[in-house]
């Protein structure tokens, strides 16, 4: 347990949490909505520094990470707090749930990456912003030791704390739920401004690729999804767009996303962004909608296949298409 980097004592021995927007008041001995801190004694602690939740390895794509060193295996670890409160959670045994942790240190997880030949840390699965003091004293030290660092996250942070974590981090898969302010308000206790502002910031900084999972009903307008692919382009048309397949889970029960929303929202994105990738459908499913390969964004070679996790590098040589010999604008 760490004393919190960002927070202010307030009278009567409450505590103001100024990690993200939602700038939570915790009274004393009382725990924070997102699980992640509890104010001691008018002194604000994070409770699950370095408790682990999950640790795998996993092939970069699942993050997904498509333009970031395509098909390499990064330790992937998770701890049991989220910001969120998505009503259709995937993950919601361990970021909203009572789960088993196992303490591990900044060294010892730096040692496993190191040890499995993994190319960096990937901190997903839950919220990492909510881990704020452990990532960011790990990702210094697996920076040091020549790993990359890897976020999987909502966005939903400071500017300040942001801020201080940009020269450690090398790139992240952020969610944009939806463009609807209210959705984020009413079904994911969110804020859509603060999310839009962290890609804004980043985008100058690490290797950003965005999700936006297609929920039936909810957030799959036409109008939204140009919304979205607005602001993406407005970022920059390489930026690479993932529409991720909805399942029914947790508190949700609208039924799975139609194929044909997905192809739709695939036609949208391609006007105007240059990789725009659906994820999170069949074997089958993906035969009929192209998805998940990436092509030369110049003369329409195949670059990087993939089928499912089977991923391999088939149309670069020396970080250019090997057809019209374009450069690569990503790492592999
Ligand atoms: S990090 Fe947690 S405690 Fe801090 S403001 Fe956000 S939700 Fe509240």
């Amino acid at each position: 347990m760490q004393e919190a980097k960002y927070y202010e004592k307030l009278p009567d021995k409450n505590v103001r949490c100024k990690l993200c927007p939602h700038n939570c008041v915790i009274k004393p001995h009382k725990i924070s909505p997102c699980r992640a801190r509890k104010n001691i004694d008018g002194i604000l602690y994070a409770v699950n520094y370095g408790e682990c939740v999950s640790l795998a390895m996993d092939t970069i794509e699942k993050k997904p990470l498509y333009h970031f060193h395509p098909g390499s295996l990064i330790l992937s670890i998770a701890a049991n707090s989220c910001n969120f409160k998505c009503a259709y959670c995937q993950n919601h045994e361990i970021s909203q749930g009572k789960s088993l942790t196992k303490y591990i240190s900044p060294e010892e997880l730096v040692q496993i990456a190191l040890k499995e030949n993994s190319i960096g840390i990937a901190y997903t699965y839950t919220e990492p912003f909510t881990w704020y003091e452990y990532l960011l004293d790990t990702a210094k030290i697996a920076q040091d030791k020549g790993l990359k660092n890897v976020l999987v996250t909502n966005g939903m942070i400071n500017e300040e704390p942001l801020r201080k974590l940009l020269p450690y981090i090398d790139a992240a898969n952020i969610d944009i739920k939806s463009m609807d302010p209210e959705f984020h308000k009413k079904i994911v206790w969110g804020d859509l401004d603060t999310v839009l502002n962290t890609i804004k910031i980043t985008k100058k900084y690490w290797a950003i690729e965005l999700t936006n999972l297609l929920i039936p009903e909810y957030n799959d307008s036409p109008e939204l999804l140009q919304e979205l692919v607005d602001f993406v382009a407005s970022i920059g048309v390489d930026t690479p767009l993932h529409f991720s397949r909805y399942f029914p889970h947790y508190k949700f029960k609208a039924p799975p996303t139609p194929i044909e929303t997905l192809k739709l929202a695939g036609e949208i994105a391609r006007k105007k962004l240059k990789y725009v990738y659906i994820g999170n459908i069949s074997l089958e499913e993906s035969s009929e909608i192209e998805g998940s390969s990436t092509y030369c964004s110049e003369c329409g070679n195949l670059l990087v296949t993939r089928s499912y996790f089977d991923i391999g590098i088939t149309g670069i040589t020396d970080n250019r298409c090997d057809k019209c010999g374009r450069k690569i604008d990503f790492a592999i």
